[in-house]
């Protein structure tokens, strides 16, 4: 189902790669051009394209509150005449709640979802399990009402969204010369299984910076690289240990900003004029500024922006 505009821009970020002494270039997956841009709008062409095929009446998905996913899966819906509803918390965690509070429970991606008429289901912060659970009982509302349902994962991370990511890989191959590192925020890990499967074998090491707390979610990763690979039909045997996901950069915990990634916020936008959101590409970015600056990362570096400009409008104060 076409639903962005791709190829996204891929440019070099002269200023910072002055400032910095690095040759740093972004791809622009924030101007995915549908839905207020990211990257979900790539998972989402095939993600939609199932669910029409399927005759899907109502698609249920979760997450938090303030889900660029969420967001992006409400236009899709919107534009293909098919309900969306969606069941959510605040700020759900794996093991604990952090301590510091997280996004606003108003405007933001929250005011997007209103507008494009998603019925948001809001339940009080728990774990992530209890999360899915919500998501069930709310497929199981509609299936009782009579509706054909299709549920999707959270972060459409599921093979289908993470091919959405291999021809994402094939797109950037297609706009020039390799990179030494292409480093992106990763959550529910389509974008990173996507690009790790387009870019197996070449020179370019896929870099993933967590944006949860929780080490575990690389046997979620393998999981889902191994129904990518079904999917697709071609095995590129990914070893457990040559996935790169750092998770030193997640700050407070999931949901929650952190000061790095509001120091690295400012940053791209008074060089560059670039926003990055406080829950991903913030703490992603403050990653490769801190690995470049530890001699970790170097050379042709790409940052993929993945998006996630209206949670800075749900982000409660200054840092
Ligand atoms: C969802 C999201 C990510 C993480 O992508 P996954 O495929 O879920 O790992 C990163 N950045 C932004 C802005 C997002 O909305």
């Amino acid at each position: 189902m076409p639903l962005i505009l791709a190829p996204t821009p891929l440019h070099r970020l002269d200023r910072l790669s002055d400032r910095i002494g690095l040759d740093l270039w972004i791809k622009r997956d924030d101007l995915t051009g549908f839905g207020g841009g990211g990257n979900k709008g790539r998972k989402l062409e095939y993600l939609l394209g199932d669910a029409l095929a399927q005759g899907a009446e109502v698609v249920v998905t979760c997450g938090a509150l303030q889900s660029n996913f969420i967001r992006q899966l409400a236009a899709a819906c919107a534009v293909c005449g098919i309900r969306c509803a969606a069941a959510t918390m605040a700020l759900p965690y794996e093991y604990a709640r952090p301590t510091e509070s997280g996004l606003a429970a108003t405007g933001g991606n929250v005011l997007l979802d209103e507008i494009l008429g998603a019925d948001l289901r809001v339940y009080p912060d728990a774990t992530w399990d209890e999360l899915f659970a919500h998501a069930n009982d709310l497929a199981e509302e509609y299936r009782t009402a009579g509706k054909q349902v299709l549920t999707i994962p959270i972060g459409g991370s599921c093979a289908r969204g993470a091919y959405g990511f291999v021809q994402a890989g094939a797109e950037l191959q297609a706009q020039g010369d390799p990179f030494d590192w292409v480093v992106f925020a990763s959550s529910s890990g389509s974008t990173h299984t996507g690009l790790q499967y387009a870019l197996h074998g070449t020179k370019t090491r896929v870099l993933g910076v967590a944006c949860d707390p929780e080490p575990d979610i690389l046997d979620d990763y393998a999981e889902l690289y191994a129904s990518l690979e079904a999917l697709v039909g071609e095995r590129r045997n990914m070893r457990r240990q040559a996935w790169r996901l750092n998770f030193d950069f997640v700050g407070p915990g999931y949901g929650v900003p952190s000061r790095e990634g509001a120091a690295a916020t400012e940053l791209l936008a008074r060089i560059e004029g670039i926003f990055l959101d406080p829950v991903y590409s913030a703490k992603a970015f403050a990653g490769l500024l801190a690995l470049v600056e530890a001699g970790e990362i170097a050379g042709r570096v790409l940052f993929w922006h993945t998006g996630g400009f209206p949670t800075l409008f749900a982000t409660p104060s200054k840092l």
